[in-house]
């Protein structure tokens, strides 16, 4: 099984075949049918601690971006002051530390709600989180030139590993769906309450 070119098999992801497999009844895990709620169980957690490492890779990938920009001069002057990248510098850290304020504010919802409770807080995270993240890799990369997509920094690996989040634990856009989803559901129940209202008053 390759990931983003990179052979993950047998350590990572492999391609497993089950054929004429048979499991004990006693094995089951929960009951019948119930396959899903143990799924959703580690789920919630699951997306909140995939969130709390994308933020340690956006911190590192910032930290790379600028030391690089410092560190490199073209055109006579420093990277950093080249072109747009004071304000690309400048977004990711404000990002960053809106990332790590709203995860906070998941888990937080997490302990003190509950997982179901907590759940559009946990999609909001994750349909943000690895897509900015991704991006402040990217433009690591860029500062870093051909050498940001070399062996010589950890970004190229940063960067295939916050894509591939992207999908696991859910595609970017079954996430949103939820989140804007409830939010449409919220105004829906608020019009019925205006217009229940308006039918009193009549
Ligand atoms: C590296 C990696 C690790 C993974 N690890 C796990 C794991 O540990 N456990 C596990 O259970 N799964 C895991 N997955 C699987 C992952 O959860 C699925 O790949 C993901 O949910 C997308 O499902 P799919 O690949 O079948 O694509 P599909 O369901 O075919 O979706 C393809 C695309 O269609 C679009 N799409 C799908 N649904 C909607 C929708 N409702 N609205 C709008 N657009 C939509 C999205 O753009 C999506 O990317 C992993 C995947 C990767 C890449």
């Amino acid at each position: 099984m390759h990931v983003f070119a990179e052979d993950h098999a047998p350590h990572g992801h492999m391609h497993i075949v089950f054929d004429n497999v048979r499991v004990p009844k006693e094995n089951m895990l929960l009951g019948e049918g119930r396959g899903f709620e143990i799924s959703q169980v580690r789920l919630g957690p699951g997306r909140i601690h995939h969130c709390m490492r994308s933020i340690g890779q956006a911190e590192k990938a910032l930290d790379l971006l600028v030391k690089r920009g410092v560190s490199r001069e073209a055109f006579g002057k420093q990277l950093v002051w080249l072109g747009g990248n004071v304000e690309i510098i400048s977004r990711a850290r404000i990002d960053i530390e809106a990332m790590r304020l709203m995860v906070l504010k998941a888990a937080k919802a997490m302990d003190v709600l509950g997982n179901r409770e907590a759940r559009v807080w946990v999609h909001m995270v994750k349909a943000m989180v690895p897509e900015r993240v991704c991006q402040i890799i990217d433009q690591a990369i860029q500062m870093h030139g051909a050498l940001g997509v070399s062996q010589k920094t950890p970004l190229a690996k940063m960067y295939a590993s916050q894509r591939t989040l992207r999908l696991a634990d859910g595609p970017d856009e079954v996430h949103h769906l939820v989140v804007g989803r409830s939010e449409i559901r919220a105004a829906e129940s608020s019009v019925d309450d205006v217009s229940e209202t308006m039918v009193w008053r009549s």
